[in-house]
């Protein structure tokens, strides 16, 4: 697969296929995507590219790099795990991850690791100091649904690639549910949330678009928790101020599952079902 066949012919889709065809991809890479699944299939397609064997164009797709890069099982290519049952990858991980990029990679001449989760801001900046100075041969691959949720540090070290979701068209229906869902989720009683959710079951479309904007506010409840700043739409400023930042991320991840549940078609019924209890779930580790 191409990178234009994965994201469409976009400018992020030709820039990727020149640098990887040329061999000059950056040692750092950020995919922002409302789409998270995209941003880590295109992170996993980068990885191939960077891996390849082949002498034209890469990801080629045959070779046995690419595919042990796509079947997830290449030993050079590695996740940054967030451990712990944290939400956000903290410093700890990071400092793994630094220490154990400057060891040989184990059989493709360079490694790559992927960084999926949200970082704590002391986790970006403990990768800002390898990014200023990085190993030979070793690409870092960031995905986010917002670059602003970024360190500037961080974003000015590493290639930005906008990517998705850029030309969906939001109804104004999914709008509407997403904020009514928002205000529904610091609530202690169950009504609003099922009501809220209530019109997605038989619309799979909204409930795409409709998860696509309940991302976004929480990475805005997110970034108002961070900032500390007003001017929040009030559902933003309800969800950063009833819930703990822990349970913000949850929410997210839950979300984030939910998008992925969706792309493989799994029933509505059932996917209804269990965004409300995770919802539900995410939302009480705040009263903890
Ligand atoms: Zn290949």
């Amino acid at each position: 697969m191409s990178f234009s066949q994965l994201l469409g012919s976009c400018e992020a889709a030709k820039q990727l296929e020149t640098l990887s065809d040329n061999r000059r991809l950056p040692h750092a890479v950020v995919f922002e995507s409302r789409d998270a699944s995209l941003a880590k299939r295109a992170a996993v397609e980068l990885a191939a590219a960077y891996l390849c064997e082949s002498e034209g164009k890469r990801p080629c797709g045959v070779c046995s790099s690419c595919r042990k890069v796509r079947g997830g099982i290449h030993p050079d290519v590695y996740i940054v795990k967030t451990t712990g049952g944290k939400r956000a990858t903290g410093v700890g991980e990071i400092r793994e991850m630094i220490a154990d990029s400057y060891i040989k990679p184990n059989e493709a001449p360079g490694k790559v690791y992927m960084i999926f989760d949200e970082m704590t801001p002391e986790a970006q900046n403990a990768l800002l100091k390898i990014l200023e100075e990085p190993p030979q041969n070793v690409m870092f691959i960031i995905t986010t649904v917002k670059s602003t949720l970024l360190l500037k540090t961080v974003l000015s070290r590493s290639a930005l690639f906008k990517i998705g979701g850029d030309d969906d068209t939001i109804s104004e229906e999914a709008f509407a549910t997403a904020v009514e869902i928002a205000r529904a989720i610091p609530q202690n009683i169950e009504l609003p949330l099922l009501g809220a959710t209530s019109v997605l079951i038989k619309n799979r479309e909204l409930t795409k678009q409709t998860l696509i904007i309940l991302g976004e506010f929480c990475t805005k409840a997110l970034e108002q928790k961070y900032l500390g700043e007003s001017g929040y739409e009030d559902y933003i400023t309800g969800m950063s101020r009833m819930l703990k930042r822990d349970s913000i991320v949850r929410l997210f991840d839950v979300v984030s599952q939910a998008q992925e549940m969706l792309s493989h078609n799994c029933n509505m019924n059932i996917l209804i079902t269990w965004l409300c209890a995770n919802i539900r779930e995410a939302r009480s580790s705040s009263r903890r």
